[in-house]
């Protein structure tokens, strides 16, 4: 598989469509966007590392790695990723960025008292960034404060006309509307069923997608409840585009 995309298209690669609770059918949030030049991967749940593997794709091929929050499902292998870029027979020389949001930087010092110098690269360099500092090249990057841990955050990234928006773990909100406006591809948590403090469920995702205007609504980070329950159905009452739900190795172009 190409490494990156040399199209005008965005590739949209579903790396781990579940969360903090193990699935067969599932694994941690993780969700690969491919550029013409750049993979930017966001989130990095605990086995995201293989599963990249499995969808096509190496760690060594990631140029950056967006944060929504520091929860346990959305970051833990972080420490795996940096670690896994030191092997000595195919060590990574391609520089990376990781960007996240207030507190990216003091998560990176705990990782690095934790585990010294497993994690200290060689022979290229880690830029760990608080998204208020990124200045993207050739794409536009916007985020959104969005309610669920304290230090959360979603993103939008435009280019070519194309726009990519994705909520990490959120409530309703008005800035996830303003987020997600007229987007190509507006990817929804859809924790549970019904409402569950922090997250959303298949009718207030649908209303979202609704009032947002979007082509195509995917929803993701699935509890194994989710895989029991009927989520079409209640998403086409509220929302008229198109909607997937998605699933691990998935890939979408827009
Ligand atoms: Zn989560
Ligand atoms: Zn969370």
């Amino acid at each position: 598989m190409n490494s990156t995309n040399p199209t005008n298209s965005m590739v949209i690669t579903f790396i781990g469509t579940g969360c903090g609770v193990p699935s067969k059918q599932r694994s941690s949030p993780s969700i690969l966007l491919s550029l013409d030049q750049e993979n930017l991967l966001f989130d990095s749940g605990p086995g995201s590392l293989r599963e990249l593997l499995k969808a096509g794709y190496t760690y060594n091929e990631i140029d950056y790695i967006f944060y929504t929050h520091f929860h346990v499902d959305h970051i833990s292998d972080l420490a795996p990723f940096i670690f896994a870029s030191k092997y000595p027979l195919a060590p990574r020389t391609r520089n990376i960025s990781i960007v996240g949001p207030s507190g990216i930087e003091d998560f990176w010092k705990g990782l690095l008292s934790l585990y010294g110098e497993q994690i200290i690269p060689e022979h290229y360099s880690v830029n760990i960034m608080n998204i208020t500092r990124f200045k993207s090249e050739g794409w536009r990057l916007k985020t959104a404060k969005l309610p669920h841990a304290k230090e959360s955050i979603g993103y939008r990234i435009e280019k070519n006309g194309k726009v990519f928006v994705y909520s990490g773990d959120t409530e309703y909100s008005e800035e996830l509307i303003e987020l997600g406006k007229n987007a190509n591809a507006l990817i929804l948590e859809c924790s549970f069923p019904r409402e569950v403090k922090g997250h959303l469920y298949p009718e207030i995702a649908a209303k979202i997608a609704q009032e947002c205007k979007v082509k195509l609504l995917i929803l993701t980070h699935l509890y194994p409840i989710m895989d029991k329950n009927e989520i079409t159905s209640i998403v086409s009452k509220k929302f008229n585009g198109r909607f997937v739900v998605a699933r691990d190795g998935m890939q979408i172009v827009i």
